[in-house]
Order: structure tokens, then sequence, then C-alpha cells
């Protein structure tokens, strides 16, 4: 099998260790060991925060899976991949539909229910860590923030100083100027795009200004001065391009935005509901008198074979949210991860780790008696100690991610259902990660004349639903 690997690093992650080089040799050791061909890397380095993550290779990697080229896509770790679940969940999809599978060196997770179920949870963890890390992030933004110090892009109209404060270029804070006072007269942006053409103004990349970046300046509160950092506004600490007034008047002139509807109908259950003759029952759409109806429809077109789609997707949920609520399916469901990650975690890292912890505190024994008989000095003594601290540190977090992740408990994965139980309740879960969920939760639906029976994963139980609305 072919693949390829993909690295990223933030440098907010930094002290994790886990450098681009040590990413790639984790990868390629994965690589040499299972026989796999590696093709080549996806690297994206990201500068800071989440603001400005460069995801230019990740995309690229995306739209690569699509060629054939290769099979697998391997990540030292699932927190490499994706930002948060729903990206993650969007990304697999896309990799999925190309008959690519993605493999994590350190969790070693396949396609099974099982895992998916294990590999959210774990996602669900290290958005928990990076959250955490990211408040401790935010604290020092906050303070450079009231200093009035950059911390994401700079705006149209400012450079930054050898401060990395913001300064105030002339030239360009001319032209927010003129955006600003024709648009608060009421000059339409489509007018402000052909004049501000007419007069030659370009952006800072030499384009002329289109009406979403016109649109941007008019929105942005820092040419009045104001910094605003999350819901904290430092006042006063950016050279002023525009009074207040002037950026309140120019706002009262926005039209609220008009979301586009009708983005096409999403059939939630395709691939999973059967007609009773065998035959799998597909998205269909009939307009009468201008109406339009949605049905799943025997794929064998057999006279009355099709049940209205709101109604089995209702059922299907319902029947979701029950099989979520349960004790016993949140106990079954343990066992099988647990399981899993037994076998996965076979002859896994934690001994080879345990080793690696083992070798460094006998290099330290052996770096204190090189000190202590005078052949180093102090100096150099303490430079060595500092870097294999750090790297027993390493190793010492790499283990305990280890034990984290090789027993789960009946109320991790009840959290982890009830997050799922929360969000499609409220409705909160986008078209292809509720599909997600239903697809590693519901095995078959079968659609009989008379009734439903809902099959699941994890459970040999079928449950019977009434048809009432054929
Ligand atoms: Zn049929």
């Amino acid at each position: 099998m072919r693949a390829v690997g993909y690295c990223r690093f933030s440098s907010e992650n930094q002290q994790d260790g886990f450098s681009i080089e040590a990413q790639q040799k984790a990868i390629r050791e994965f690589c040499d060991k299972e026989g796999y061909e590696l093709l080549r890397f996806y690297v994206d380095e990201a500068k800071t925060g989440t603001t400005t993550e460069g995801r230019t290779s990740f995309l690229e990697m995306l739209s690569d899976s699509k060629k054939g080229e290769f099979q697998l896509v391997i990540v030292h770790k699932l927190d490499r991949f994706a930002r948060n679940r729903v990206d993650s969940a969007v990304s697999k999809k896309v990799l999925k539909d190309n008959d690519v599978i993605l493999i994590s060196v350190l969790e070693k997770l396949d396609n099974s229910p099982e895992s998916i179920i294990l590999e959210s949870v774990l996602e669900g963890m290290s958005e928990y860590y990076s959250q955490n890390l990211s408040r401790e992030v935010k604290k020092g933004m906050r303070i450079a923030g009231s200093m009035g110090r950059i911390l994401g892009s700079i705006p149209f109209g400012y450079i930054a100083d050898k401060d990395n404060k913001f300064q105030l270029v002339e030239d360009e804070a001319k032209i927010v100027r003129y955006f600003f006072n024709h648009f608060a007269a009421g000059v339409p942006l489509v007018t402000l795009v052909n004049e501000s053409m007419r007069l030659g103004y370009k952006t800072r990349k030499g384009n002329y200004f289109s009406s979403p970046t016109i649109r941007s300046i008019l929105a942005n509160s820092l040419y009045t001065g104001d910094y605003r950092f999350g819901k904290t506004i430092y006042p006063g600490v950016v050279p002023v391009i525009i009074d207040k007034e002037l950026f309140a008047k120019a706002q009262t002139h926005f039209r609220p935005h008009v979301t586009p509807k009708n983005k096409g109908v999403v059939y939630l259950l395709t691939g999973r509901v059967f007609h009773c003759c065998g035959a799998p029952m597909v998205g269909y759409k009939s307009i009468k008198k201008g109406q339009e109806y949605y049905y799943y429809r025997c794929k064998n077109k057999e006279p009355g074979a099709f049940i209205k789609k709101k109604s089995l997707e209702d059922t299907a949920i319902s029947c979701l949210l029950k099989f979520l609520s349960s004790d016993e399916v949140i106990g079954d469901v343990t066992k099988a991860i647990n399981k899993t990650i037994k076998n996965a975690s076979k002859g896994q890292d934690i001994n080879s780790l345990k080793k690696e912890y083992r070798a460094y505190e006998e290099k330290q024994n052996k770096l204190l008696d090189v000190y202590l008989s005078g052949v180093i000095d102090k100096d150099a003594y303490s430079l060595k100690k500092a870097e294999l601290d750090l790297q027993m540190k390493n190793v010492d977090r790499k283990i305990k991610s280890c034990l984290v992740s090789s027993k789960m408990t009946p109320s991790i994965i009840k959290g982890a259902f009830e997050y799922y139980l929360i969000n499609i309740k409220n409705s909160l879960m986008d078209d292809s990660s509720l599909q997600a969920v239903i697809s590693t939760f519901i095995k078959r639906i079968t659609v009989f004349s008379d009734h439903i029976d809902v099959e699941f994963n994890f459970s040999d139980s079928t449950v019977a639903y009434k048809r009432d609305n054929a």
C-alpha cells in the first residue's frame, strides 16, 4: 500500500516536543515497520494561535487524495490531523469517499465503529487540552493587546513598527477615510468598487478593491483606535484613522446579511436503509402542484415502495437518541472499545517508552559522574542536564498519554454520548457530522410495508417500529 504523511506544527504547541522532524521520523519508522511505501510528506507550519493557522498542505493533501495515487494518510497523532471534531469528520469523509484511510501512528485505530467512537473521545480530549493551552496563550495575548502589540494580521492602513505596534500609513489611511466618508454618506458598495478603481486605489497586494474587501474595512472598528481582542476592547492603543461617530454612521448603512437558502437536500440515512426486498432505498423527490416532496424509495422502484424522508429520519434519530442514553449500551460500547484498545496496543510503545525513559535516567547519572570527576565544568553540565530533562519530560508525557488512552471507563463514553445527545437534540450538528454519527451506530434500517426494523452496532437487538404514515 502506498502512503503519504501529514505533519503539522504550531508554535503554540511547541512544548509538546513533536517537531516536524520528530513527526516525520515516527511516520517513516511506522511505514517501514508496516511495509507501507511512503511517497511524500505534506507539511503545515503555523505561526501563531488558531487564526493564522497555515493549512495549505492539508488542503492539497485532501485534493490529491482524489488521484488514487495513495491509499493511506499517516499522521503522528490525531490532533495533528484536524483542529476540531467537525473539521475532522468532514476531512475524513473526503478521504473516505476517495478510498483513502487515515492512520495515526500513536493511536493505531482502524475504521471499525469502536475505533470511530474512541477516536471522537480522544479528539474530545485533545480539544480539551488545546483549549486549556490556548487559555494560557490568550493570557499572554491579553497583556500584549493592552499594550497595543499586534496579535494577528495587520489591516490595510497600518504597518508594524519596530516594537510590533500599529503604525499609520498615511497613503492607505487616506483610502480608508475615503471609503468611510462616502459609505456613511449613502454611496453604495458597488459604486465604491468602481470609483476606487477609477481613482487607481489598490490593496497592499496591488489589486483593486473588491466589495468584500471594502466591506471588511468598513466593519473594522480598529480604525477608531480601539483594539479588540475576543470580548475585550483596549481603547486608544492604535493610531486613529476615523472617529467613532463616522464609524457608527457607516454601520447603519449595512443591510442585514441574507443567508442563501435551499442548499440542497441531504438524505441522512443513505447507505443504511434498505427495502424488505433487499434493495437499498435511495433519495427521491416528487413535485406535485409546485410543491416538493421527499422520500426514500426502493432502488427496484416497486410500486408503493417508498417512505417519507422526514418520517423515516425522525424515527431513526429518536431511536438513536434512546440507544445512546441506555446504560446497557454504554457498558457494551465501553467493553468493545477497551477490547479494541487492547488489540491496538499489543506490543505498543509504552514498554519501549519506559525503556527510553530509563535510558535517559542512566545518561543523567553518567553526566553527573562526569561532572563530579571534574571532566566538564558546571556550565556544560547544566546545559546538558537541561537538555536531558526536556527529553525526559517529553517521554514522560508520551507515557502518560498512552496510559490515559489505554483505559476507557463507562463515564468517559457516557460523556462522549452526551455530547452527541445534546448536539442532536438541539440540532447543533451539521448534516455530515450527523450522518457520521448515524452510520457509526445504526447498522441497518429495513423498511417493511407495516413496520421498520432498526439494527444497531454494538448490540444484537433489533428495534421494530410501527409505520404510521406510509
Ligand atoms: Zn424493494
